[in-house]
């Protein structure tokens, strides 16, 4: 596995962070190339329990280096926010360890109130953004209207273009929507507090990509949300506005010339979604509690109670297709083991004609779930390690997924901790 992608399968919160976690063992460099700290990975370790938005999930690892490639959202006040947490808990974090692309786009303190801005007067019809600026951030990027970070090095053309952006982006802010317009002093604030602060890790992180690529270096992509987020594959207009699968790796780490070897796809053992938009086999009232209280879903950035359901074999399968995976970690597993029966979303009924394909976004309105059952094992398993000691409900269980959407099940995650893993 020397070019692996680790992507999500679903709508997200998968648990990405903890395999990225377990697999960096076989990895030099960990690279995230899409999205912004929009979302969170939580990964527990014998450090601590973290939940990372935007830094690499490989920093735990000393021998790691971790990249932060030209397609993230790089937001400055966060990541240093994020970064001086992380620094407080003694993980160590230099510019030898961490690198941030110079071609990184800057997320400007105007993003984020845009966000709101734009969520207040959508009112009711709201997309259920996470409200941290990508969506403007990346709109302004496709109009070539955002800050590079490698234009810290070059101040007065850094000064000339913040003078044009701050004119620009005030015509928005007070006329379309009635704000407060920024002022020079407010950027200036910004760039000294927060992007002085980030600039030693700063560099051309696609020489860096290529000279380790020529070493022979094993090289690990992270991708953020799942398949079903992807600005072009997902439930748009309710996906996130980068590209969140495995394809995007090359553009957004800085190896344009990138061949992945392996993509391990992470599917949850039963659904989750957070924010808006249709959610086919979503679960309501008790049973729904009872499955997050278990799983725990809650959002890492948001604290929102996830929405919950069955595992989506048809969501799954898509998601497997569109992410064009090598191999699956299904993750949390034991969450299952209080159910009797375990309920299984197999296919969709649309306009009455049952179907398994996953259909077009605004067909899915109207899907309604067909649900069938598996039998449970009622029995904890967070402690098995092995394949043959799992109950053989639960191997049933993952067969049927396998089986389901055609991609092998290589690991088995049975608890965040980092050795709670069955491989096969
Ligand atoms: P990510 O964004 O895909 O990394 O996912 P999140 O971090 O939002 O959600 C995954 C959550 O599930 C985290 O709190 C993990 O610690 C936890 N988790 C991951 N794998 C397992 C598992 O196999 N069992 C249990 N019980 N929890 C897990």
């Amino acid at each position: 596995m020397k070019n692996c992608a680790i992507v999500g399968i679903n709508w997200g919160d998968e648990g990405k962070g903890r395999m990225v976690d377990f697999l960096t063992d076989h990895y030099d460099v960990v690279v995230r190339y899409q999205g912004g700290g929009n979302a969170g990975h939580t990964v527990i370790n014998s450090k601590g329990r973290f939940a990372l938005h935007l830094l690499p999930s490989g920093i735990f690892r000393s021998e790691v280096v971790n990249v932060l490639g030209n397609g993230v959202a790089l937001d400055p006040e966060n990541l240093w926010i994020e970064m001086q947490d992380v620094l407080s808990k003694g993980i160590e974090l230099t510019p030898k360890n961490l690198k941030i692309s110079d071609r990184a786009s800057l997320l400007m303190p105007w993003h984020r109130e845009l966000d709101g801005l734009e969520e207040n007067r959508l009112a009711d019809k709201k997309y259920g953004s996470t409200k941290q600026g990508i969506a403007p951030f990346y709109s302004d990027k496709y109009q070539k209207k955002t800050v590079l970070a490698g234009e810290l090095f070059y101040p007065e053309r850094l000064h000339a273009h913040l003078q044009d952006l701050l004119e620009w982006k005030n015509l928005t802010l007070e006329k379309v929507y009635g704000a407060e317009p920024y002022t020079m002093d407010d950027l200036y604030a910004w760039v000294n507090e927060y992007c002085e602060k980030i600039k030693p890790y700063i560099c051309d992180t696609g020489a860096y990509l290529r000279s380790a690529q020529q070493e022979g270096k094993n090289i690990l992509f992270e991708a953020q949300l799942g398949a079903l987020r992807d600005l072009d594959y997902g439930i748009y207009p309710y996906t996130t506005s980068s590209n969140t699968t495995a394809a995007y790796a090359p553009i957004g780490s800085g190896l344009p010339s990138l061949q992945l070897s392996d993509v391990v796809g992470v599917v949850k053992a039963y659904s989750t979604c957070v924010g808006e938009g249709p959610f086919v086999c979503e679960m309501f009232g008790e049973e729904a509690e009872k499955l997050r209280e278990a799983g725990e879903e809650y959002g890492a950035k948001t604290g929102r109670a996830r929405r919950v359901g069955p595992v989506d074999l048809v969501a799954t399968r898509y998601g497997t297709e569109v992410q064009a995976a090598t191999k699956i970690a299904l993750t949390k597993l034991d969450v299952l083991s209080y159910m009797e029966k375990i309920p299984v979303c197999t296919h969709y009924l649309v306009d009455g004609q049952k179907t398994d394909r996953f259909p077009f976004p605004d067909a899915l309105d109207k899907a309604e779930p067909v649900i069938e059952y598996c039998e449970g094992w009622n029995c904890d398993i967070a402690g098995v390690r092995r394949w043959e000691d799992l109950p053989e409900a639960a191997q049933k269980y993952v067969l049927m997924i396998e089986e389901a959407i055609g991609c092998k099940i290589a690991y088995v995650s049975v608890g965040p901790e980092r050795e709670s893993i069955i491989l096969r």
